[in-house]
């Protein structure tokens, strides 16, 4: 029996603070230049010893989330439990505050969670490298959702190579109504350009890099450097297959927002403020503009998937918001 009878996670959201999208690969998939940026908008998954895998899940979008097999935290404690030869015994509860299916990759991020959850709760020490092994299989942000901080990804995202980023920005997150499902974002992206006549297949779009202005803003810790070098590829896809977002982006710039920009595939959309003043009230007038569900103000970078009791509350910025790290002001272990 386990010395720890509860185990809880928490784990960031992502936000892509350069999307590139390449061509379209003779083998379905696009050559990427994504540079993946974690923030405390997160999710929380607690692991409890159980008989076989079984499934809970509450907050916000929590009736879109599967709870069977399919569910990526299932998947992770099955992957983990198979790596080691032991059976997977585990009840897991997801507190969800990343937007479901909203381009913030939260059902990677609760897929990493499981890992360090299971790893915990079964005392099975794996090592980091094996973490990051079996985050790739599970799926191409899970590993990211790993790692956390600031980083770029390589092939389909996976390979990551972490980018130090001194001090704190200030994100608003704008959560719209219902998801958009990552593929069908990816064929609009390809559609658009065959109909701008500008070529879709790999042959005929440049393979994307990463912008050396955005990993310079990043390296600066300057936000308004950062403004003017966020860029996403897939946005046009996902303001043409949700028009709506398009008043979102604005309403969010005129109420002072440095920036404003699709989050991955949508349909949440993401504002950086140049502080957290700024960054209320951008908040504030989305929340009255009726043009989303919700308006989430935190910020980034953080730490990845990580034990409540390891990620001390006294290193969040005083005054700072933290929608989905309900516990974060204390520095209370969960564990017991
Ligand atoms: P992407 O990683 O493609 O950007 P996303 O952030 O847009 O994804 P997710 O919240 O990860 O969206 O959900 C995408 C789909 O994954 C959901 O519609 C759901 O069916 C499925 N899914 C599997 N596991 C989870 C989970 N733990 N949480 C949320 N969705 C999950």
């Amino acid at each position: 029996m386990s010395r720890h009878a509860v185990i809880t996670v928490r784990v960031p959201a992502k936000v892509n603070v350069q999307l590139g999208v390449g061509g379209l690969r003779p083998d379905g998939f696009h050559d990427l230049a994504n540079v993946f940026f974690a923030v405390a908008l997160g999710d929380l998954v607690t692991a409890r010893q159980g008989a076989g895998v079984k499934l809970t899940c509450e907050g916000p979008g929590s009736d879109q989330v599967p709870l069977d097999d399919s569910n990526l935290a299932a998947r992770a404690a099955y992957a983990l439990a198979a790596h080691h030869g032991i059976e997977a015994n585990v009840a897991l509860h997801i507190e969800k505050a990343i937007p479901v299916a909203g381009g913030m990759a939260g059902g990677s991020a609760d897929g990493a969670a499981a890992l360090v959850a299971c790893d915990a709760l079964w005392e099975l020490g794996t090592p980091t490298e094996v973490l990051h092994e079996l985050a790739a299989e599970l799926g191409s942000d899970v590993p990211f959702a790993l790692l956390g901080g600031v980083a770029l990804g390589r092939d389909r995202g996976e390979t990551l190579s972490p980018l130090p980023v001194p001090g704190t920005f200030q994100w608003i997150f704008a959560v719209a109504d219902g998801g958009l499902s990552t593929p069908a974002v990816f064929r609009e992206c390809d559609r658009l350009r065959a109909e701008a006549g500008t070529g879709h297949t790999s042959e005929q779009v440049t393979t994307p890099d990463a912008d050396p202005a955005l990993l310079a803003a990043l390296a600066a810790g300057d936000p308004k450097a950062l403004a003017a070098a966020l860029t996403n590829d897939l946005q046009p896809a996902a303001v043409s297959l949700r028009p709506s977002l398009a008043e979102t982006l604005r309403v969010g710039t005129a109420a002072g927002a440095l920036a404003a920009l699709v989050s991955g595939s949508g349909p949440t959309t993401a504002f950086l403020a140049q502080d957290a003043e700024s960054a209320e009230s951008v908040a504030r007038a989305l929340r009255e503009s009726g043009t989303c569900r919700a308006a989430h103000v935190t910020y980034g970078p953080v730490p990845g998937a990580a034990v409540l009791a390891d990620w001390p509350g006294a290193r969040l910025p005083a005054g700072v918001s933290c929608d989905g790290y309900r516990n974060c002001a204390e520095n209370e272990p969960r564990s017991q």
